[in-house]
């Protein structure tokens, strides 16, 4: 960085801003702002980087650009924003910007035709194009391949999935069924598996892996949908203003007279569970959403009774959350439903076929077996406190609506079945990494699965920048980067990873999650990614104690986690009474769904003790799976991004991108190119852009020559630049500086 040349300098709300160097000091450099209203202020010499000359310049590929960093990027999307450019290229990775308004024919049939069949690059960046490489990959490299769309909440995963869907199956279907159940399958996961939340009106609450499946000649012939991790706590518990499962408020508003009555149907504000947040949002719909979701439901085709069937399961937990209880009074402690309960209790039983008295006693006593005095095997009812009878009301309408999530999908498997297949494109849509003012056992088990990613991510651009080296004759092999194994281990090895370290205290005696953070710490001292949150300057929203959390350096941040409710959230299993309720339902719909889960298996194996069942080991299992997938696979990578938190179009807000581009290891890869050769132009574009400045005999010469020709006529440092077949490839900073002596002669 020269003097008087511009660069970017950190903003707070912009991101960066450009300036100019004044001084170089020991803490840091001084550099004052362009604009005219900056005062000169101080910036850590590691967060200022070299500008483009031209920023109102903008590159399809930021590799193109002459400097690669997080300021030229961040410029560059920004720039390509304001045109309604919302695709751009880091090499092979697309970054999406949600642009919140339809940008007209942006996704039409006739922009679906045009990049079929197309090179990545020859046609503006855009997710269909994405689409198409993963396609023609798999087609001619006879190889399954994936597509990982990332984000955070609202950067545009979920939509960008269903283009990428559309896409495939319009192109290469073959017209029949099952094309159209491969994209109506999403309005149905959507209205049991999405929320109004505070980020996002349609906010997916569990992530998903959707398989195309495709045979020997490459056409559709069916699709598989793979779930992960429903946010139950939403079914009992919203924020103030967000919502429950899209289902609950679409049924009320949009059910016909008729079911209206046979599931005794009311608004949304007479529930508990639905009414606790908002109940309407402006940009929602509930009774149009019903009945595009009943259309969708005809198209992948569910009968009338299947759909009912779903929608008394939904009025049953609806019913079931108004049940109260109130304490007996007498000396056992235990308590009683209070009497204006008991027409809910009749309605919920009839709707889950339940009877009516055995679910009271259900929810107001635990039957517990018992080993004293010698007698093994003595049941016994103990009765349950207030606080008790409400979780355990809540823990079943937790356990129905997720067993019920899991049919759903499994139900929507069964609409695109297919006997065999060659290779599949699968697309997973799975919240990105993050982090709130309080995070809990979600944010640890998302942010532990963005550590899984973002190291497949860091294996697959390494090896791409490799193979792109090999394949341009390049001979380097010298592209290193941070692993973040060690963060890995820390959650998921055995025995001592913290996952093992929670089931431990689950099947304690009497789990406390004090007791699990205190052997975390106990078990981790000193580790380089664990450190304990009340002496962490780190710990910035709440000086919370070391025996209520601990706090992960992740590849993306720090995060303070604070452990309350761990070991609840982290236990699938319902207390033994329930579980034996609903599994001998007389309803053979409830009763299915909880043959079909896992749960039941495994607690019915267990029976005589407390059951437990770890969420968290289930979801490393699948995980891990998931990664032995995507490992086989050749992949693509979409970074969403959302360009403002109020949700609105035409909007950039600089440093909130930033930090996004930060925590999708965007900035890493930025790293890791620096480590080799990151600018790259092609021939033809390097002779177009100096040969005005070349005598007439150098410009007969072709692209290639002409450059190899410039290049010693200038001395070049061999180093810092090289030929590959159909490019240079420059060392970091290098393509700006030959930029310049070009310019200055
Ligand atoms: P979550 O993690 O909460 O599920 P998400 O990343 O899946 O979030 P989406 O639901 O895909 O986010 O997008 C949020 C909203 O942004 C959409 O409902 C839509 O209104 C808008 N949106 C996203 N992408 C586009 C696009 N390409 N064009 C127009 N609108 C878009
Ligand atoms: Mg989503």
């Amino acid at each position: 960085m020269e003097d008087g040349k511009p660069v970017w300098a950190p903003h707070p709300v912009d991101g960066f801003q450009l300036g100019v160097i004044v001084d170089i000091g020991a803490d840091g450099l001084t550099i004052k702002p362009l604009s005219q209203k900056g005062k000169t202020f101080l910036a850590p010499m590691n967060q200022v980087f070299p500008a483009e000359e031209d920023v109102n310049k903008h590159m399809e590929d930021n590799c193109s650009l002459m400097y690669l960093n997080e300021g030229t990027l961040l410029n560059n999307i920004r720039v390509r924003y304001s045109k309604d450019k919302i695709y751009t290229y880091v090499a092979n990775i697309l970054i999406a910007v949600n642009p919140y308004y339809d940008i007209p024919k942006h996704y039409s049939p006739e922009t679906i035709k045009s990049y079929q069949g197309r090179s990545l690059g020859t046609l503006p960046p855009h997710v269909f194009a994405i689409a198409d490489k993963a396609y023609r990959d798999m087609r001619v490299l006879k190889m399954s391949q994936s597509i990982i769309v990332s984000g955070e909440s609202g950067a545009g995963k979920t939509e960008n999935t269903k283009f990428v869907l559309r896409y495939l199956t319009t192109s290469y279907g073959t017209g029949q069924d099952i094309d159209e159940r491969i994209v109506e399958a999403n309005p149905l996961l959507e209205a049991f598996g999405n929320a109004k939340t505070v980020r996002n009106n349609n906010s997916s609450r569990f992530g998903k892996f959707v398989e195309i499946h495709f045979n020997a000649k490459n056409n559709v012939v069916g699709g598989f949908v793979s779930h992960y991790l429903l946010e139950k706590s939403r079914i009992c518990m919203q924020g103030t203003e967000e919502r429950n499962y899209h289902i609950f408020y679409r049924l009320c508003a949009g059910a016909s007279e008729d079911i209206r009555k046979r599931l005794h149907l009311d608004s949304p504000d007479h529930f508990r569970h639905v009414k606790m947040g908002a109940l309407k949002d402006p940009l929602l719909d509930d009774q149009a959403d019903f009945n595009r979701m009943c259309a969708a439901m005809k198209k992948i085709g569910l009968d009338d009774t299947e759909k009912l069937d779903l929608f008394r399961v939904v009025a049953g937990v609806l019913h079931l959350g108004n049940i109260d209880f109130e304490e007996t009074g007498s000396t056992s402690g235990g308590c009683i439903l209070m009497s204006q309960s008991s027409q809910t209790l009749s309605y919920c039983a009839d709707l889950l076929g339940l009877d009516q008295d055995d679910l009271r006693v259900s929810l107001t006593t635990r039957v517990m077996l018992t080993t004293a005095g010698g007698a093994k095997g003595t049941v016994i009812k103990v009765p349950l406190k207030v606080e008790q009878a409400n979780s355990a009301r809540d823990a079943l309408a937790k356990a129905v609506y997720s067993c019920l999530f899991d049919h759903v999908v499994r139900r929507v498997n069964q609409c695109f079945p297919f006997k065999t297949s060659s290779n599949f494109i699968g697309v997973l849509d799975i919240a990105g990494f993050e982090y709130f003012e309080h995070n809990s056992f979600e944010q640890f088990c998302i942010n532990y699965c963005n550590e899984k990613l973002q190291q497949f991510f860091n294996e697959r651009i390494l090896k791409e920048e490799q193979e792109l080296y090999q394949r341009e004759g390049l001979g380097v092999n010298e592209v290193h980067y941070v692993d973040n194994q060690d963060c890995i281990d820390l959650v998921e090895a055995r025995l001592v990873g913290i996952l093992d370290i929670l089931d431990e205290e689950n099947r304690l005696p009497q789990p406390s999650d004090q007791h699990f953070a205190e052997t975390v710490h106990s078990k981790h001292r000193n580790h380089f990614r664990l450190t304990v949150p009340r002496k962490s300057k780190l710990a910035v929203h709440r000086n919370i104690r070391d025996d209520e959390g601990f706090i992960i350096r992740h590849f993306a941040g720090a995060v303070c986690y604070e452990t309350t409710q761990f070991v609840e959230k982290n236990n699938d299993a319902l207390h033994m009474s329930l579980e034996s309720l609903v599994c001998e339902s007389k309803d053979r719909f409830v009763r299915e769904l909880f043959e079909n889960s896992n749960n039941s298996k495994d607690s019915k194996q267990k029976a005589g003790k407390l059951s437990f069942i770890s969420v968290g080991n289930k979801f490393k299992t699948q995980l891990n799976l998931l990664l032995e997938k995507l490992r086989s696979t050749g992949s693509s990578f979409i970074r969403c991004v959302k360009p403002n938190l109020k949700m609105v179009s035409h909007h950039f807000e600089g440093a909130q991108i930033l930090s996004q581009l930060q925590c999708s290891g965007m900035v890493s890869v930025l790293d890791l190119m620096q480590g080799g050769f990151p600018s790259r132009a092609p021939f033809h574009e390097l002779y177009n852009m100096y040969k005005q400045f070349m005598p007439d005999n150098l410009t007969r010469l072709d692209p290639r020559l002409f450059c190899k020709a410039l290049f010693k006529a200038l001395g070049l440092n061999e180093n810092d630049y090289k030929f590959g077949l159909t490019r240079v490839f420059f060392r970091p900073g290098k393509f700006a500086e030959f930029d310049q002596i070009m310019k200055s002669d």
